[in-house]
């Protein structure tokens, strides 16, 4: 028992040696490393093959110049990257982020948690992440189109639909996979559909790719209340952030019967008592580009705080949407003083460990990023296989398909927590079911 709690421990402090500063992807692989104990007393022949440090390490690491001109005749130079974390179960997979934070160690926790997420979505595809240092936030079309084709002269040699699929993530919509689409097909003389998910319906994309992360998220929340005879009809939610993944899981959160109160951005948070009006919000962040205090413009009685933090407005519900560790302790004890039964989080590792544990100790249906978010990258290999057909799926069916696959991931992590000893755990749960089945793959390939 103490040689499993050793060898893991061990493995943990091998990481934070190897990765300096990573401080994010530490985490990542903490919060992952601590809940591998009872598999690994199972399974002795994953530490025999060393398949956590193993997993730990990326396929491979690529870090590019990326350098291109504003409307002004400036030069600019930014850093791109992408990361192939883990292919065992498929071609790389996982979105590209253009955020001023982005920095080797986020691309890694990103890369990491992907590569468990793709595992438990029963999809065909490993897990990968990439992105740059760019901050399209007050960019015109023209120079957000030069960043994009000079990132993608450079990537464009590391992809392809057999072997390395990006998408979107922060920072990265549809008009920015446009760009880069536009540029793989005019350098490699090709009009590969695969190699990019999240494009536009009209060339390629699938339906309800847009709308997956957020509906999926919603979905196992859904799922969550219904293990506990509860519903959604009628709760009371707050959405973090006003981007892809919190726009749609509003849309659905309303459709469902729930009242939605508040949502945010990087300069504040509003709160509309009666409940937030979803087009406006659509308008001014998927067409005008605008900061959300503008809402208030169009909508007297909502309030917007520069300084607000949205967990302190009572819910049943929370979704976070927007960032890592956007969710601390102090946060989850308000959530949990004020009533809080569920949190699903639609961001990726948006709550921190200590935030993790007390929502745990509370007994809440906790929904980690890796189970609950994966929505979007299932639809995204959902859009793979109709790329590899040349066939277009309607939005109902798509919709079915992504809500059958998160009841199965639901499913999975429920019964795998109860398994091991863990009930009502979905981390332990996420944990188990991501990690057995890259560790089955890379059992069967040998040492490669
Ligand atoms: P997005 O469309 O760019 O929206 C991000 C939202 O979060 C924006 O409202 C943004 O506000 C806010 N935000 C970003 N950084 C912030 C910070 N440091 N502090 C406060 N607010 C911040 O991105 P997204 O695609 O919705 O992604 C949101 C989260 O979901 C990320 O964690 C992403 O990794 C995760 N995710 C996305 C997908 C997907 O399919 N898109 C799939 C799985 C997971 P500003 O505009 O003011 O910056």
């Amino acid at each position: 028992m103490r040689d499993v709690e050793k060898t893991l421990e061990n493995i943990y402090s091998h990481v934070v040696k190897q990765n300096r500063g990573e401080h994010e992807f530490h985490q990542a692989v903490k919060e992952v490393i601590e809940t591998l104990g009872p598999v690994l007393r199972k399974h002795p022949e994953y530490a025999d093959q060393k398949i956590i440090e193993r997993i730990c390490e990326p396929e491979r690491q690529i870090i590019f110049r990326v350098p291109w001109m504003d409307d002004r005749g400036e030069v600019h130079i930014n850093r791109g990257f992408r990361v192939g974390f883990n292919s065992a179960l498929g071609p790389y997979k996982g979105g590209l982020r253009f955020h001023p934070s982005v920095y080797l160690g986020i691309i890694k926790f990103l890369g990491f948690e992907q590569t468990f997420k793709n595992a438990l979505s029963g999809m065909p595809i490993g897990g990968a992440k990439g992105g740059a240092d760019f901050d399209p936030k007050g960019k015109s079309d023209n120079e957000v189109m030069r960043f994009c084709q000079s990132y993608m002269t450079e990537l464009f040699r590391h992809i392809g639909e057999m072997t390395d699929v990006p998408a979107g993530d922060i920072g990265v919509g549809a008009r920015e996979i446009g760009y880069l689409f536009g540029q793989y097909k005019r350098i490699t003389n090709r009009y590969e559909s695969g190699v990019l998910t999240g494009k536009s319906p009209q060339w390629g994309g699938a339906l309800v790719r847009r709308e997956a992360t957020g509906y999926g998220a919603v979905f196992f929340a859904q799922e969550m209340l219904k293990a506990r005879g509860l519903s959604i009809e009628g709760k009371t939610c707050i959405v973090s952030g006003s981007g892809n993944v919190a726009i749609y899981a509003i849309e659905k959160l309303q459709q469902l019967g729930a009242k939605v109160v508040a949502c945010s951005d990087s300069s504040g948070v509003i709160f509309h008592k009666s409940g937030l009006d979803l087009a406006t919000i659509k308008q001014l962040k998927e067409v005008e580009r605008k900061r959300i205090s503008d809402y208030v413009e169009l909508h007297p009685d909502a309030q917007f705080h520069p300084d607000g933090v949205i967990w302190d407005i009572p819910c049943d519900i929370a979704f976070p949407c927007a960032t890592q560790n956007e969710l601390d302790a102090s946060s989850a004890k308000t959530l949990l003083a004020n009533g809080c039964i569920a949190v699903s989080e639609g961001a990726n590792m948006p709550v921190t460990p200590d935030g993790v544990r007390l929502f745990i100790e509370a007994g809440i249906s906790y929904g980690p990023g890796k189970a609950a978010n994966a929505g979007g990258v299932a639809t995204s290999a959902l859009e793979m296989q109709q790329n590899a057909s040349r066939d277009t799926w309607s939005f109902e069916h798509t919709e079915v398909r992504l809500q059958e696959i998160m009841r199965n991931i639901h499913t999975n992590c429920y019964e795998t927590a109860k398994e091991y000893g863990y009930p009502n755990n979905y981390v332990v749960g996420a944990n188990i079911v991501g990690f057995k089945r890259v560790a089955e793959a890379m059992l069967a390939f040998g040492l490669i």
